[in-house]
């Protein structure tokens, strides 16, 4: 095994061993273990933002193709009759498959980690954005927060770092969490779309259906009481509203067993900052919400 090799299966079991998992097994007995690849090419860095071996396996054509379909992308349902009842969407656990470097084990039935599900995304070529990207924005903070907060899509510095809200809409960001008493590491930060649309555009349609069952998917791992939705394309894919974010903003909305409330986004705040104080009123009512039990 050559010497890149080995120090990249180095740390991908390192990485294994930091999720308490100690014990790997063949998916075919007295056959070679696989090359450290996911299903659609290339594995990821224990820390979700870079794959490994990026040399030994760039996606060829075959690869590139949708790859799941084992967990189909949940439609978010529409508000019922009385407007603020949302059933969420039943997400689905990938069938687990085998591979040492594509799923770590888990109970059979269990919930899926976000690990896992990072690791199912891979280097992801699901849609037009992979092209122009640097790297892949999972999501970033506690995987047990109580608050998620889901955004539009990576921007620049995003891209540059590989981690959602890091630039100036970040900066506001963490204030605002700051400002309810709570720090950015306690909540959970991702966006609708991984990858930064060319020029900070919206979201296209189709990118968010190949994305948006992967933030389902986190939602489901992460079980978290909140989510704030920052903006209108995050409105539309979690909540399936359309309405303006200015008429809606504010108010809770049923989201399974969690509720989710819409604000506005930090970056139009920015633009516009006399709007700031609507970040402020819908930020008090998170905190109070999150203060009841
Ligand atoms: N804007 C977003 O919607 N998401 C980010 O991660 C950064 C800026």
């Amino acid at each position: 095994m050559d010497q890149g090799l080995r120090q990249d299966l180095a740390n991908w079991l390192e990485f294994y061993r930091e999720l308490g998992i100690e014990e790997f097994y063949r998916s075919t007995p007295g056959s070679a273990a696989p090359l450290p690849t996911t299903r659609e090419g290339t594995p990821v860095s224990p820390d979700g933002r870079q794959p490994l071996l990026q040399a030994a396996s760039k996606p060829g054509p075959e690869e590139a193709k949708p790859l799941i379909s084992a967990a189909p992308p949940v439609q978010p349902l529409r508000a019922g009759a009385s407007q603020t009842v949302i059933g969420a969407p039943p997400i689905r656990p990938p069938v687990p498959t085998l591979s040492l470097f594509e799923a770590p084990p888990t109970k059979p039935g269990g919930p899926e980690t976000l690990q896992q599900i990072r690791v199912d995304l891979g280097d992801c070529h699901r849609c037009k954005l992979a092209a122009g990207r640097h790297n892949i924005v999972f999501g970033e903070g506690n995987p047990h927060a109580e608050l998620v907060f889901v955004g539009e899509g990576p921007g620049a510095d995003e891209d540059e770092q590989g981690l959602p809200f890091v630039g100036r809409a970040g900066q506001l960001l963490n204030r605002m969490i700051q400002g309810m008493g709570m720090k950015r590491e306690e909540v959970y930060i991702c966006n609708v779309v991984k990858c930064r649309p060319p020029g900070n555009r919206v979201p296209e349609k189709d990118e968010i259906d190949a994305c948006s069952p992967f933030l389902f998917r986190q939602l489901e791992a992460i079980q978290p009481r909140l989510i704030c939705c920052l903006g209108a394309p995050a409105v539309k894919t979690v909540l399936g509203i359309k309405d303006g974010i200015t008429k809606i903003h504010g108010q809770f909305y049923d989201f399974g067993n969690a509720k989710a409330l819409a604000t506005v986004h930090p970056a139009y705040v920015l633009r516009n900052p006399r709007e700031e104080k609507i970040l402020r009123e819908d930020f008090e009512k998170i905190r109070e919400f999150l203060k009841g039990k």
